[in-house]
Protein backbone atom coordinates (compact mmCIF):
# COMPACT_ATOMS: atom_id res chain seq x y z
CA UNK A 1 0.00 0.00 0.00
CA UNK A 2 1.75 3.02 -1.26
CA UNK A 3 0.89 6.20 1.81
CA UNK A 4 1.58 9.72 0.59
CA UNK A 5 3.51 12.35 3.75
CA UNK A 6 0.70 12.36 6.43
CA UNK A 7 -1.11 15.38 7.07
CA UNK A 8 -2.22 15.76 3.24
CA UNK A 9 -5.90 16.63 4.05
CA UNK A 10 -8.35 15.45 1.64
CA UNK A 11 -11.91 15.96 1.08
CA UNK A 12 -14.68 14.23 -1.62
CA UNK A 13 -17.98 14.95 -2.46
CA UNK A 14 -19.97 12.07 -3.07
CA UNK A 15 -22.79 10.73 -4.93
CA UNK A 16 -24.07 6.83 -4.08
CA UNK A 17 -22.65 5.14 -6.97
CA UNK A 18 -19.40 6.65 -8.98
CA UNK A 19 -17.31 8.26 -6.67
CA UNK A 20 -17.83 5.39 -4.22
CA UNK A 21 -15.53 3.38 -6.93
CA UNK A 22 -13.25 6.07 -7.06
CA UNK A 23 -12.49 5.90 -2.93
CA UNK A 24 -12.30 2.61 -3.30
CA UNK A 25 -8.81 3.40 -4.72
CA UNK A 26 -8.26 6.70 -2.86
CA UNK A 27 -8.63 4.39 0.09
CA UNK A 28 -5.79 2.10 -0.73
CA UNK A 29 -3.53 5.04 -1.27
CA UNK A 30 -3.96 7.79 1.61
CA UNK A 31 -4.02 7.22 5.50
CA UNK A 32 -7.89 6.76 6.75
CA UNK A 33 -7.27 9.46 9.30
CA UNK A 34 -6.60 12.02 5.89
CA UNK A 35 -9.90 11.40 4.28
CA UNK A 36 -12.83 13.22 4.88
CA UNK A 37 -16.10 12.66 2.84
CA UNK A 38 -18.79 14.72 2.17
CA UNK A 39 -22.30 12.94 0.71
CA UNK A 40 -25.03 14.18 -0.85
CA UNK A 41 -28.51 13.36 0.92
CA UNK A 42 -30.88 14.81 -1.56
CA UNK A 43 -33.02 11.51 -1.62
CA UNK A 44 -33.50 10.71 1.95
CA UNK A 45 -36.59 9.74 2.93
CA UNK A 46 -38.78 6.77 4.98
CA UNK A 47 -39.36 3.70 3.37
CA UNK A 48 -40.91 0.66 5.09
CA UNK A 49 -40.39 2.54 8.41
CA UNK A 50 -36.97 3.03 8.61
CA UNK A 51 -35.08 5.87 7.12
CA UNK A 52 -33.20 5.48 4.06
CA UNK A 53 -30.23 7.58 3.93
CA UNK A 54 -28.92 6.01 0.99
CA UNK A 55 -25.97 7.45 -0.09
CA UNK A 56 -24.54 8.27 2.99
CA UNK A 57 -24.88 4.44 3.76
CA UNK A 58 -23.27 3.69 0.05
CA UNK A 59 -20.10 5.40 1.13
CA UNK A 60 -20.05 3.50 5.02
CA UNK A 61 -20.20 0.28 3.49
CA UNK A 62 -17.81 1.50 0.96
CA UNK A 63 -15.14 2.51 3.28
CA UNK A 64 -15.56 -0.63 5.69
CA UNK A 65 -15.33 -2.91 2.57
CA UNK A 66 -18.67 -4.13 3.44
CA UNK A 67 -20.59 -2.83 -0.12
CA UNK A 68 -22.00 -4.92 -2.39
CA UNK A 69 -20.34 -3.66 -5.66
CA UNK A 70 -22.43 -5.16 -7.99
CA UNK A 71 -25.27 -2.70 -7.42
CA UNK A 72 -23.90 0.08 -4.80
CA UNK A 73 -26.38 -0.25 -2.73
CA UNK A 74 -26.68 -2.52 0.56
CA UNK A 75 -24.04 -5.04 2.01
CA UNK A 76 -22.50 -7.80 -0.35
CA UNK A 77 -23.82 -11.44 0.80
CA UNK A 78 -26.68 -9.88 2.39
CA UNK A 79 -29.87 -11.70 2.98
CA UNK A 80 -33.76 -10.72 2.06
CA UNK A 81 -35.45 -12.78 4.34
CA UNK A 82 -37.77 -9.68 6.21
CA UNK A 83 -37.71 -8.34 2.34
CA UNK A 84 -39.70 -11.75 1.26
CA UNK A 85 -41.69 -12.38 4.23
CA UNK A 86 -42.97 -8.13 4.14
CA UNK A 87 -43.79 -9.19 0.16
CA UNK A 88 -45.98 -12.62 1.53
CA UNK A 89 -47.71 -10.57 3.82
CA UNK A 90 -48.74 -8.08 1.18
CA UNK A 91 -46.63 -5.18 1.81
CA UNK A 92 -44.97 -3.83 -1.15
CA UNK A 93 -41.49 -2.77 -0.34
CA UNK A 94 -40.46 0.34 -2.63
CA UNK A 95 -36.93 -0.16 -2.07
CA UNK A 96 -35.77 -3.90 -1.85
CA UNK A 97 -33.57 -3.69 1.59
CA UNK A 98 -31.84 -6.28 2.59
CA UNK A 99 -31.42 -7.62 6.65
CA UNK A 100 -28.13 -6.72 7.49
CA UNK A 101 -28.42 -3.25 5.42
CA UNK A 102 -32.30 -2.68 7.26
CA UNK A 103 -30.20 -3.03 10.74
CA UNK A 104 -28.02 -0.16 9.82
CA UNK A 105 -31.20 1.67 9.00
CA UNK A 106 -33.27 0.51 11.63
CA UNK A 107 -30.11 1.82 13.99
CA UNK A 108 -30.09 4.86 12.54
CA UNK A 109 -34.02 5.95 12.32
CA UNK A 110 -33.69 5.13 16.46
CA UNK A 111 -31.12 7.20 16.80
CA UNK A 112 -32.89 10.07 14.69
CA UNK A 113 -34.79 10.54 17.45
CA UNK A 114 -32.32 11.74 19.66
CA UNK A 115 -29.32 12.80 17.53
CA UNK A 116 -28.97 15.11 14.19
CA UNK A 117 -28.21 12.64 11.20
CA UNK A 118 -24.60 13.79 11.39
CA UNK A 119 -24.56 12.78 15.05
CA UNK A 120 -26.24 9.69 14.29
CA UNK A 121 -24.03 8.59 10.78
CA UNK A 122 -20.91 9.76 13.83
CA UNK A 123 -22.47 6.54 16.27
CA UNK A 124 -22.37 4.81 12.85
CA UNK A 125 -19.09 4.83 11.33
CA UNK A 126 -17.43 4.21 14.41
CA UNK A 127 -19.32 1.19 14.90
CA UNK A 128 -17.99 0.18 11.75
CA UNK A 129 -14.50 0.77 12.60
CA UNK A 130 -14.04 3.44 9.68
CA UNK A 131 -11.38 6.33 10.48
CA UNK A 132 -12.29 9.04 7.59
CA UNK A 133 -14.44 11.27 8.28
CA UNK A 134 -18.10 10.98 6.87
CA UNK A 135 -19.95 13.76 6.79
CA UNK A 136 -24.26 13.95 5.57
CA UNK A 137 -24.06 17.40 3.94
CA UNK A 138 -27.16 18.68 5.36
CA UNK A 139 -29.21 17.00 8.71
CA UNK A 140 -32.06 18.89 7.21
CA UNK A 141 -34.65 17.13 5.03
CA UNK A 142 -34.50 17.88 1.10
CA UNK A 143 -38.03 18.03 -0.63
CA UNK A 144 -36.43 16.86 -4.19
CA UNK A 145 -39.13 16.45 -7.28
CA UNK A 146 -38.92 15.51 -10.74
CA UNK A 147 -41.19 16.96 -13.24
CA UNK A 148 -41.75 14.75 -16.17
CA UNK A 149 -44.32 14.43 -19.24
CA UNK A 150 -46.14 11.57 -17.41
CA UNK A 151 -46.33 14.56 -14.21
CA UNK A 152 -44.69 15.34 -10.88
CA UNK A 153 -42.78 12.36 -9.47
CA UNK A 154 -40.91 11.61 -6.31
CA UNK A 155 -37.32 10.67 -6.68
CA UNK A 156 -37.82 7.36 -6.41
CA UNK A 157 -40.88 6.90 -7.91
CA UNK A 158 -38.78 8.24 -11.13
CA UNK A 159 -36.09 6.08 -10.69
CA UNK A 160 -37.26 2.92 -9.17
CA UNK A 161 -41.51 2.59 -10.38
CA UNK A 162 -40.72 4.51 -13.47
CA UNK A 163 -37.40 3.05 -14.14
CA UNK A 164 -36.23 6.45 -15.51
CA UNK A 165 -38.32 5.93 -18.47
CA UNK A 166 -40.45 9.53 -18.19
CA UNK A 167 -38.94 12.52 -20.32
CA UNK A 168 -37.44 14.88 -17.70
CA UNK A 169 -38.54 18.87 -18.03
CA UNK A 170 -37.14 19.85 -14.28
CA UNK A 171 -35.30 18.36 -11.53
CA UNK A 172 -36.87 20.94 -8.56
CA UNK A 173 -35.37 20.94 -4.92
CA UNK A 174 -34.85 23.15 -1.98
CA UNK A 175 -31.96 24.75 -0.32
CA UNK A 176 -30.71 22.93 2.79
CA UNK A 177 -27.95 24.17 5.46
CA UNK A 178 -24.90 22.08 5.82
CA UNK A 179 -23.96 20.17 8.62
CA UNK A 180 -21.94 21.06 11.42
CA UNK A 181 -18.23 20.25 9.96
CA UNK A 182 -19.28 20.75 6.02
CA UNK A 183 -17.70 23.81 5.83
CA UNK A 184 -14.97 23.43 7.83
CA UNK A 185 -13.57 19.74 5.98
CA UNK A 186 -13.56 21.96 3.12
CA UNK A 187 -11.39 24.93 4.41
CA UNK A 188 -9.23 22.32 6.25
CA UNK A 189 -8.22 20.65 2.94
CA UNK A 190 -5.28 20.97 0.68
CA UNK A 191 -7.20 18.90 -1.86
CA UNK A 192 -10.89 18.70 -2.57
CA UNK A 193 -11.84 15.94 -5.10
CA UNK A 194 -15.28 16.44 -6.91
CA UNK A 195 -15.96 12.20 -7.77
CA UNK A 196 -18.00 11.39 -11.04
CA UNK A 197 -21.63 11.41 -9.37
CA UNK A 198 -24.73 12.57 -10.71
CA UNK A 199 -23.87 16.46 -11.31
CA UNK A 200 -27.79 17.74 -10.93
CA UNK A 201 -28.57 15.39 -8.03
CA UNK A 202 -25.28 14.46 -6.10
CA UNK A 203 -22.83 17.03 -6.43
CA UNK A 204 -24.82 20.49 -7.44
CA UNK A 205 -27.15 20.19 -3.79
CA UNK A 206 -23.81 19.87 -1.86
CA UNK A 207 -22.23 23.02 -3.74
CA UNK A 208 -25.39 25.16 -3.51
CA UNK A 209 -25.62 25.01 0.12
CA UNK A 210 -24.98 28.68 1.63
CA UNK A 211 -20.85 28.70 2.06
CA UNK A 212 -19.94 26.05 -0.16
CA UNK A 213 -18.72 27.34 -2.97
CA UNK A 214 -16.78 30.35 -1.18
CA UNK A 215 -15.19 27.44 0.51
CA UNK A 216 -14.31 25.57 -2.86
CA UNK A 217 -13.03 28.91 -4.93
CA UNK A 218 -10.45 29.07 -2.23
CA UNK A 219 -9.68 25.47 -2.56
CA UNK A 220 -7.55 23.47 -4.93
CA UNK A 221 -10.50 21.03 -6.33
CA UNK A 222 -9.91 18.44 -9.13
CA UNK A 223 -13.33 16.86 -10.62
CA UNK A 224 -13.23 13.74 -12.67
CA UNK A 225 -16.60 13.63 -15.42
CA UNK A 226 -19.49 11.05 -14.80
CA UNK A 227 -19.66 11.66 -18.92
CA UNK A 228 -17.98 9.40 -21.49
CA UNK A 229 -19.19 11.20 -25.25
CA UNK A 230 -22.75 11.88 -24.37
CA UNK A 231 -23.88 9.71 -21.87
CA UNK A 232 -23.40 9.19 -18.31
CA UNK A 233 -21.50 6.04 -17.28
CA UNK A 234 -24.82 4.96 -15.65
CA UNK A 235 -28.53 6.11 -14.09
CA UNK A 236 -30.37 9.21 -15.53
CA UNK A 237 -28.01 11.81 -15.38
CA UNK A 238 -28.21 12.56 -19.04
CA UNK A 239 -32.14 13.70 -18.75
CA UNK A 240 -31.45 15.79 -15.91
CA UNK A 241 -28.45 17.80 -17.38
CA UNK A 242 -30.89 18.63 -20.44
CA UNK A 243 -33.50 19.21 -18.31
CA UNK A 244 -31.38 21.61 -16.66
CA UNK A 245 -30.55 23.33 -19.47
CA UNK A 246 -26.71 21.59 -20.41
CA UNK A 247 -25.27 19.66 -22.67
CA UNK A 248 -25.21 16.30 -21.96
CA UNK A 249 -21.32 15.46 -21.89
CA UNK A 250 -18.07 16.14 -19.83
CA UNK A 251 -18.16 19.78 -20.93
CA UNK A 252 -21.68 20.66 -19.67
CA UNK A 253 -20.50 18.77 -16.29
CA UNK A 254 -17.50 21.53 -15.99
CA UNK A 255 -19.53 24.24 -16.75
CA UNK A 256 -21.69 23.79 -13.55
CA UNK A 257 -18.54 23.48 -11.90
CA UNK A 258 -16.42 26.19 -13.89
CA UNK A 259 -16.55 29.01 -10.43
CA UNK A 260 -14.26 27.17 -8.37
CA UNK A 261 -12.56 24.48 -10.31
CA UNK A 262 -9.07 23.91 -11.04
CA UNK A 263 -8.38 20.79 -12.52
CA UNK A 264 -10.80 18.60 -14.43
CA UNK A 265 -10.49 14.86 -15.76
CA UNK A 266 -12.06 13.34 -18.60
CA UNK A 267 -11.98 9.87 -20.39
CA UNK A 268 -9.52 9.30 -23.08
CA UNK A 269 -12.00 8.86 -25.98
CA UNK A 270 -13.26 12.21 -24.84
CA UNK A 271 -9.99 14.51 -25.67
CA UNK A 272 -12.00 15.99 -28.69
CA UNK A 273 -13.57 18.24 -26.29
CA UNK A 274 -10.18 19.58 -24.38
CA UNK A 275 -9.92 22.85 -26.57
CA UNK A 276 -13.44 24.12 -25.16
CA UNK A 277 -13.03 23.10 -22.09
CA UNK A 278 -10.09 24.98 -21.58
CA UNK A 279 -11.65 27.92 -22.05
CA UNK A 280 -13.59 27.52 -18.76
CA UNK A 281 -10.98 25.49 -16.65
CA UNK A 282 -7.39 25.87 -15.97
CA UNK A 283 -6.15 22.27 -16.31
CA UNK A 284 -7.92 19.42 -18.39
CA UNK A 285 -6.29 15.99 -18.64
CA UNK A 286 -7.45 12.61 -20.66
CA UNK A 287 -6.78 9.55 -18.29
CA UNK A 288 -9.00 5.88 -17.93
CA UNK A 289 -12.26 6.84 -15.65
CA UNK A 290 -13.70 3.59 -16.45
CA UNK A 291 -13.89 2.09 -12.86
CA UNK A 292 -14.11 -1.84 -13.03
CA UNK A 293 -11.47 -3.20 -11.83
CA UNK A 294 -9.39 -2.16 -8.64
CA UNK A 295 -6.18 -1.18 -10.67
CA UNK A 296 -8.17 1.27 -12.99
CA UNK A 297 -9.39 2.55 -9.25
CA UNK A 298 -6.06 3.29 -7.56
CA UNK A 299 -4.38 4.50 -11.10
CA UNK A 300 -7.31 7.17 -11.24
CA UNK A 301 -6.80 7.99 -7.34
CA UNK A 302 -2.88 8.39 -8.00
CA UNK A 303 -3.42 10.50 -11.19
CA UNK A 304 -5.51 12.84 -9.32
CA UNK A 305 -3.62 13.16 -6.14
CA UNK A 306 -0.28 13.32 -7.42
CA UNK A 307 -1.04 15.72 -10.20
CA UNK A 308 -1.56 18.00 -7.80
P1 LIG B 1 -26.31 7.91 -7.28
O1 LIG B 1 -26.36 8.58 -5.94
O2 LIG B 1 -26.57 6.44 -7.24
O3 LIG B 1 -27.00 8.66 -8.38
O4 LIG B 1 -24.79 7.90 -7.63
P2 LIG B 1 -23.74 8.98 -8.05
O5 LIG B 1 -24.33 10.31 -8.27
O6 LIG B 1 -22.56 8.87 -7.13
O7 LIG B 1 -23.25 8.35 -9.39
C1 LIG B 1 -23.96 8.34 -10.57
C2 LIG B 1 -22.97 8.74 -11.64
O8 LIG B 1 -21.83 7.91 -11.57
C3 LIG B 1 -23.54 8.55 -13.03
O9 LIG B 1 -23.71 9.80 -13.62
C4 LIG B 1 -22.47 7.71 -13.74
O10 LIG B 1 -22.18 8.19 -15.04
C5 LIG B 1 -21.27 7.80 -12.84
N1 LIG B 1 -20.44 6.59 -12.88
C6 LIG B 1 -20.82 5.33 -12.58
N2 LIG B 1 -19.78 4.49 -12.77
C7 LIG B 1 -18.72 5.24 -13.20
C8 LIG B 1 -17.37 4.93 -13.55
O11 LIG B 1 -16.90 3.80 -13.53
N3 LIG B 1 -16.58 5.99 -13.94
C9 LIG B 1 -17.06 7.28 -13.99
N4 LIG B 1 -16.22 8.23 -14.41
N5 LIG B 1 -18.34 7.59 -13.65
C10 LIG B 1 -19.15 6.58 -13.26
Amino acid sequence: MMHLDSGYMITVLSGGTGTPKLLQGIKKIINPEELTVIVNTLENNYFSGVYVSADVDTVLYTLSDLINDKTWYGLKEDTFITHERLEELGFHETLRIGDKDRALKIQKTELLKEHSLREAVEIQKNALGIKSEVLPMSNQQCKVKIDTDKGLMDFHEFLIEDKSQAEVTDVIYGEVNPAEGVIEAIENSDHVIIGPSNPITSINPIIMMPGVKKELRKSYVTAVSPFIGKSAISGPANKFMKAKGYESNCYGVCQIYEDFLNHYIINNSDEKYKDIIKEIIPDVSTENIILKTMDDKINLAKKIINYF
